[in-house]
């Protein structure tokens, strides 16, 4: 090898490393197309992972692909943008946030759902997380999250030939990522957390994230019996022991883990009840460290946390039984000065029942003075469901308000439309994003621009849903038949619906599939053609769930719909993405009002798909009549089965007389001018509102500042 080549390799090699070593990549830039052209295959193959791609290509091989792509330039741009970006001392947090960039908000989260090559996130709680650090970092507030280092993460689903969902689990390598050693004092970082029958050891890990840095805790250390070492191998596996476990070493671990990297965190953000050990802990340390009581201490953390509950449903809150919470608790219930009983007390509704069990969401809401549901519907039935903790007040005077959650812009909107977005809004727009008025000129775009982004994005989809459904037939051993029906699935002028979430029951994947017949003639229509594509894991024990994923893969077989409803597996962000840039018409038909908020229709919005949706979670506070479509008005009925099937005539009533219509109507040159009013509508309304950016300044300015004793000088 001549010397030159190898300085140059080295060179490059050392640029490919900086923009792969900060998540920034994946939305600050558009990371994926270099990478991407470094080495299709591999990007590919590896699940859009950047290390793989540097790692696969020799210092020959290197050189070349950047000459050959023309890539050399663009790194150069890529890395310098990077490092202004980190640099950036105009954000509006720097402005802001005042006193919390000394002692910053401490967000923990056990599921972070940054990039589909990171897979420690299994749904929507994760995603939103992800997209919480990412906005975060894009404003500049000062903010650290704090999670789990699942090294076998959520699973990878593959469906059999029968169309039963089977899970594997690949061994993450965090070495062989953007994954890197908290070091403190030139030493690897490792915490311990005592119990009753023994101490808990983690390794502290860190990812950055843009201008955040995510901590992440991992068991498997040799410090620790063997068989604690895999405490931390995977997302919401194990039974209540490991569980407990799992949440002591992410709340108690994660809070000491950021003392002894220097962070005194100003602000707690708990992400879901998982993490409400971390409460206890800062309170044991306010009573250690300064001398505070009991009271003082639980009132000092108090007004500094943040809890955000995201589950409708009772007997989705995590509980423990005494016995487990006594083996794991003691020790922090000791330096509080408090017993067994005490320590019950904490996650009791009442306090002096013995039978019930400890609520994590309990012992979050009695240790936060700031609480909310995550749409303004969820909010409302969480004020219903937790009554109960404040039987004195009035239904509307639970303290239990509401955030509505909404999705990462930079991250979900594809770079056709940002294109579009760029030539039509204000310079500026995507700083002023959570702003009305920013996004007023899209009423007035030009049809044919907007239809022209709108195929070609569908264009996009549809050759990749062909791509994986034929790989995946193959891979399955079925017929040369279907896999050649696979190669020319779905059709680029006909109507697309997309479905893809977790195939939790509640969510009813199958709701369109209930009467074939009916779904026959909506697919089959002559004149308006329809095509489906699904998409989405069932928990490894939901039997329930791994039902409708064969009830879909069964459909999608049938001849009336082989080519026509398409079924995917391998849910996960990169297809999520994917799929909501691509598609017609977002579906979600939740049972109402179990759907917190639901934010994959929100995706849609940025890529002028419209959402169908039952009026349940952000929905029913998004939809306007003319933004979209909504599948019945809102009710609920006591019987279930009774709502399954209104909802399911209303749905198909809906697709069938309002949807197809609208989109089947077409002018002169062939447009669905009608259509396309209603997109500019959905962009006008609802972009705005149902965007990150917004979420986070809402919990910036209603709740970090406050809490964290920062005066806002200037009203946003
Ligand atoms: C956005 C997203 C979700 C959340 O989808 P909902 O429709 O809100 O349930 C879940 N999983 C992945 C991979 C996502 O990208």
């Amino acid at each position: 090898m001549t010397g030159p080549l190898h300085a140059d390799a080295a060179r490059l090699r050392a640029q490919l490393l900086e923009l792969a070593g900060n998540l920034w990549w994946s939305w600050g830039i558009d990371g994926s197309s270099i990478f991407h052209a470094l080495d299709p295959e591999r990007f590919e193959t590896s699940g859009h992972d950047p290390h793989a791609v540097i790692a696969g290509l020799d210092d020959a091989r290197l050189v070349r692909r950047v000459d050959d792509q023309g890539l050399a330039g663009r790194l150069d741009e890529a890395v310098d943008a990077l490092r202004a970006y980190l640099a950036d001392p105009g954000t509006w947090g720097h402005a802001h946030a005042g006193r919390l960039h000394a002692a910053p908000i401490a967000y923990f989260s056990a599921e972070f759902g940054l990039h589909e090559s990171l897979p420690i996130y299994s749904g929507g709680l994760g995603v939103l997380a992800g997209d919480h650090l990412k906005s975060a970092s894009d404003r500049g507030l000062p903010l650290v999250g704090v999670g789990l280092l699942y090294r076998e993460g959520y699973f990878r689903q593959t469906l059999n030939a029968e169309g039963w969902q089977e899970q594997s689990y690949p061994v993450l390598e965090p070495e062989a990522k953007a994954i890197r050693r908290v070091e403190v004092a030139g030493a690897p970082l490792e915490v311990a957390v005592e119990t009753q029958t023994g101490t808990l050891h983690a390794a502290v890990w860190e990812v950055a994230v843009g201008r955040v840095r995510l901590f992440l805790l991992d068991s498997d250390v040799p410090a620790n019996a063997e068989a604690d070492r895999s405490l931390t191998h995977r997302l919401y596996g194990g039974d209540e022991r490991m569980r407990i476990r799992q949440e002591l070493l992410l709340g108690v671990g994660g809070l000491r883990a950021l003392r002894a990297a220097g962070i005194r965190p100003g602000v707690l953000h708990l992400n879901e009840g998982h993490s409400a050990f971390a409460a206890l802990e800062a309170a044991a340390q306010h009573i250690e460290r300064e001398g505070m009581t009991l009271s003082e201490a639980i009132e000092e953390v108090a007004s500094r946390t943040l809890f955000t509950t995201h589950t409708p449903v009772p007997a989705g809150h995590d509980r423990f039984h005494e016995d487990l919470l006594v083996e794991h608790l003691l020790p922090i219930a000791k330096r509080l000065g408090v017993d067994a009983r005490g320590l019950m007390a904490f996650g009791r509704v009442h306090p002096d029942s013995d039978d019930e069990t400890f609520c994590m969401t309990v012992l979050a809401l009695k240790l936060s003075q700031r609480v909310n549901g995550v749409s303004y519907l969820h909010g409302r039935v969480s004020r219903e469901m937790w009554h109960r903790l404040w039987p004195e007040r009035p239904l509307h005077e639970v303290p239990i308000g509401h955030v509505t959650n909404g999705v990462h812009l930079p991250t979900f909107c594809a770079p056709r439309m940002a294109h579009l977005l760029d030539a039509t809004l204000p310079e500026g727009w995507r700083e002023a994003q959570s702003e009305p008025e920013t996004w007023a000129p899209i009423r007035k775009v030009d049809d044919g621009a907007l239809w022209a982004v709108r195929q070609g994005l569908k264009r996009d989809v549809v050759h990749e849903v062909r791509r994986r459904a034929v790989a995946q037939a193959r891979r399955r051993g079925e017929d040369p038949s279907v896999q050649r029906a696979l190669e020319s699935a779905l059709d680029e002028d006909a109507l697309l619906v997309g479905f893809a979430r977790r195939f939790a029951t509640y969510k009813r994947a199958s709701l369109v599939l209930e009467d074939l017949d009916v779904l026959d003639a909506l697919v089959n229509d002559p004149k308006h053609p329809m095509r489906f594509v699904f998409a989405g894991k069932a928990h490894p024990k939901d039997d329930g769930g791994k039902r409708l994923l064969q009830t879909v893969f069964r459909a999608s077989r049938d001849p009336r719909f082989l080519g026509k409803v398409v079924l995917l597996e391998g849910y996960d962000l990169g297809l999520g993405r994917a799929l909501t840039r691509g598609v017609d018409v977002w579906l979600n038909n939740p049972r109402r009002p179990l759907e917190a908020s639901g934010t994959s229709g929100q995706k849609a919005v940025l890529n002028g798909a419209l959402n169908c949706s039952i009026l349940d979670g952000w929905w029913e506070e998004g939809f306007d009549g003319e933004n979209g479509f909504a599948i019945g008005g809102g009710e609920v009925h006591r019987d279930v089965a009774l709502q399954d099937q209104r909802d399911q005539e209303d749905l198909v009533r809906v697709l069938r007389e309002e949807v197809a219509p609208l989109y089947y109507r077409r002018d002169a040159s062939g447009r669905p001018t009608a259509w396309l009013a209603r997109v500019k509508r959905a962009m006008a309304t609802l972009s705005w509102r149902f965007v990150a950016d917004r979420m986070v300044r809402d919990y910036a300015v209603g709740g970090y500042f406050p809490a964290g004793g920062v005066q806002l000088t200037e009203a946003r």
